[in-house]
């Protein structure tokens, strides 16, 4: 029988208002380096004790991972904070793995569950995305400051619903029919979380810093990391992701945030479903295009900003969708570039009862 390894969870979660303070305590006497975002670090700066400090990190691209890697030679810290959003957290999570150094993550927004996982997604200078890194471990330490995520904008948690979602979308096709005890758990947390996010969603938008906001922030942070985790290399992401990572190809899509693309992308492999005449999934996309006019996820390519984009442009997001290790391929059904264009400019069409 096979060997698995699993990064499940960090080995420790602390959440609740405030909390970081008494986090910072727990680490007093290490040699602390912040791989931070601009933004994040003006909001947890005035929190921080005496920190080293690295350039502020806008992408997650190989020079600047190498460049780091030299920076954590020089500076030789004990203990490393990832503190921002995604790209940062996958950032930071990758230097602490490979130097061999504890890390805590610190989420100042809850777009992602980035501050949970053992991956790292790396993206061209240009901020399209490349490839995938698993890592060995999660980070050591989360800290949820409820504090220092009200902060954030609104198309942050917005987005952090509409990546939390395509957990179900995505793990219900590619390991819906598993048989496996902890890929059915994945699954089914996944169809739990779905349901929260489509209860709450609207109210937790609409009232930062409630109760309601919080849990939401639980789900898009804690549990969609969880399910990740339980569910392992068999629960992966499918046509959803494949499209978010087609779309990163196009600069013009760049003020958008992961999970805005990601929701797109849910609709977009609907649509796919829809082709192969599956009424469920057509019904799926009315409900969701429901809740993301409610929240403000987009619905089309307009809504992307990216309703001006040539024939040629959506060729080129369409086959680098369908490239041979795109998770596309993982639907249960072959796809090709015309049909994926087709999905891609039908997202909101009619439900039409066959
Ligand atoms: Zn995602």
């Amino acid at each position: 029988m096979q060997t698995t390894s699993l990064a499940i969870a960090p080995s420790r979660v602390l959440k609740g208002q405030g909390v970081l303070p008494a986090f910072l305590e727990t680490v007093k006497g290490e040699r602390l380096l912040a791989l931070a975002g601009k933004r994040a670090y003006g909001v947890v700066a005035p929190y921080l004790p005496e920190v080293m400090v690295s350039e502020p990190i806008v992408e997650c691209c190989e020079s600047v991972l190498e460049k780091l890697q030299q920076q954590v030679q020089e500076l030789k810290p004990t203990f490393l904070l990832g503190i921002g959003g995604g790209k940062v957290m996958d950032t930071a999570k990758f230097i602490a793995d490979r130097c061999g150094l504890p890390i805590a993550t610190i989420p100042t927004s809850g777009a992602t569950c980035a501050a949970w996982t053992a991956l790292t997604n790396v993206y061209s200078e240009e901020g399209a995305f490349l490839y995938d890194v698993s890592l060995n471990k999660c980070p050591d330490v989360v800290v949820i400051d409820y504090e220092i995520l009200v902060t954030a904008p609104t198309q942050t948690i917005v987005a952090g619903i509409g990546d939390a979602l395509a957990k179900w979308y995505e793990a219900s096709v590619s390991s819906g029919s598993s048989a496996a005890t902890l890929v059915i758990s994945a699954v089914q947390a996944a169809r739990v979380l779905r349901d929260i996010l489509l209860q709450k969603g609207q109210q937790a938008v609409e009232e930062p810093g409630s109760e309601v906001w919080r849990e939401v922030m639980d789900g898009t942070i804690i549990m969609a990391g969880l399910i990740g985790g339980i569910g392992g290399a068999q629960c992966r992401t499918v046509a959803a992701h494949a499209i978010h990572n087609a779309l990163t190809h196009l600069p013009q899509s760049h003020h958008k945030l992961h999970g805005e693309k990601v929701a797109y992308g849910i609709l977009v492999q609907l649509r796919l479903e829809e082709l192969q005449g599956n009424q469920l999934a057509a019904t799926a996309r009315q409900q969701l295009l429901q809740f993301y006019r409610q929240i403000g996820l987009p619905c089309t390519l307009a809504d992307l900003g990216l309703g001006n984009i040539s024939l040629t442009e959506l060729q080129k997001v369409a086959e680098i969708a369908c490239q041979p290790r795109s998770d596309i391929h993982r639907l249960p059904f072959s796809v090709s570039v015309e049909q994926v264009q087709a999905a891609m400019v039908s997202t909101t069409a009619p439900l039409v009862r066959i």
